[in-house]
């Protein structure tokens, strides 16, 4: 298969991470068969050095033109970076936001699963974890507050900022379908996390997924408040299947997520839309206080290119192979260091590059 994918490196440790996800997908290019045709397109702090703005029109039209972009991360240290200093729409995140609204990618996908081996690196207490905990939580990524408008008005010298959460039905029912057939294919089980006891929104929000749910019958669902959400997560992580819910709650709720899982460097994830073009990037940022020291964990990375493999290109087999391999190398014990457990008998540390051979040599 030929397979054509924009490749945004971006800040930080983005271009760290990114070569051991392209250094992943070439092993599985070359087992396999397949062809991988990269485009480096820019974004982010890079491109505002390069071209004063955050994502030009050019950058935009590449990733149009691909099947798929694959993305590091973007963005620099918020207190002491220049790029903090231009207008909200000039920095960094401003192209991010754009892309994502560019693409209409409006579903995004982060998996919290929690491997075996890492279970000495989740901060909860064992009779919490359990069996551990397998969850996909499918975030609104293109509407509510992140979206609406916005405003700071000066009235009789008091200053006064206004931000505005809308969703319409159409948004709502397009996520909630895609929550539903996601959860068809796993435990068909989905958690809707809305405020509908304050917000109008989360009512609109909890009326329209009652009925997409009357289209899948087989599918257990809930409603369950934010607030309680955010709890459960910590008190019983393993009762999730899916949740789904909006853009702001999802923001919060996946970090929380995958904070349980024990590290951020673990986690993947798919922005996702009508057709089968996604974005594909980690769940977290750029890192600044470790970028250039060459020890990032590129693990998020790389199962987020095997997430780019599945729900892009149909390619489960070879999916499957990098996160087998993924888990191989957790098993025969190497870390990175954001994963060192404090009793460090029986695991090796090792830097992102290295993490990567390893990883692309199981595959
Ligand atoms: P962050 O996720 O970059 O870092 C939080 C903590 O997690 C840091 O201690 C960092 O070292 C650690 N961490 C993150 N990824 C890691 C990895 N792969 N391996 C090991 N440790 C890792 O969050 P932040 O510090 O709040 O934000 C830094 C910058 O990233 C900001 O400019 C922010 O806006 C941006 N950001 C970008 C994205 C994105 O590109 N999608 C997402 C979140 C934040």
């Amino acid at each position: 298969m030929e397979c054509r994918i924009g490749v945004i490196s971006g800040d930080g440790i983005g271009p760290e991470i990114i070569a051991e996800a392209k250094k992943v997908l070439n092993k599985i290019g070359e087992t396999c068969g397949h062809t991988f045709h990269y485009e480096d397109i820019l974004m982010g702090g890079c491109s505002i050095d390069a071209t004063g703005e955050p994502l030009t029109e050019e950058a935009i039209a590449a990733a149009k033109a691909s099947d798929a972009v694959l993305m590091g991360s973007i963005g620099g240290n918020t207190s002491t970076s220049p790029w903090y200093r231009l207008p909200p729409e000039k920095r960094p995140e401003a192209g991010l936001l754009r892309l994502r609204k560019s693409l209409n990618l409006f579903a995004n996908l982060r998996p919290a699963y929690l491997y075996e081996e890492l279970k000495a690196a989740c901060p909860l207490k064992e009779e919490v974890i359990g069996d551990g905990f397998d969850m996909m939580i499918m975030r609104e990524l293109t509407g509510g507050l992140y979206f609406g408008e916005r405003r700071t008005e000066e009235t009789d010298g008091v200053l006064t900022a206004t931000d505005t959460l809308t969703y319409n039905e159409h948004e709502i029912r397009r996520i909630a379908k895609r929550g539903f057939d996601i959860a068809m294919k796993r435990r068909k089980k989905v958690t809707s996390v809305d405020k509908a006891n304050v917000l109008d929104s989360s009512r609109l929000w909890r009326r329209v997924v009652e009925e997409v749910a009357k289209d899948y019958p087989q599918v257990s669902y809930e409603h369950m408040l934010v607030d309680n959400c955010a709890m459960q997560l910590v008190r019983d992580p393993g009762q999730f299947d899916v949740i789904l819910t909006e853009n702001m709650f999802g923001d919060i709720l996946s970090d929380e997520a995958s904070m349980v899982t024990g590290s951020i460097g673990m986690l993947a994830s798919a922005s996702l839309n009508d057709t089968k073009f996604g974005l594909y990037e980690p769940s977290g940022g750029s890192a600044p206080d470790i970028a250039g020291k060459g020890i990032a964990n590129p693990i998020a990375t790389i199962l987020s290119a095997a997430m780019m493999l599945r729900y892009t290109f149909d390619l489960d087999a070879e999916a499957e192979a990098i996160e087998s391999a993924v888990k191989q190398v957790l098993r025969e014990g190497y870390r990175t260091i954001d994963l060192m457990p404090q009793e460090a008998a029986g695991v090796t540390q090792v830097g992102t590059a290295e993490m990567g051979d390893l990883i692309a040599a199981r595959v």
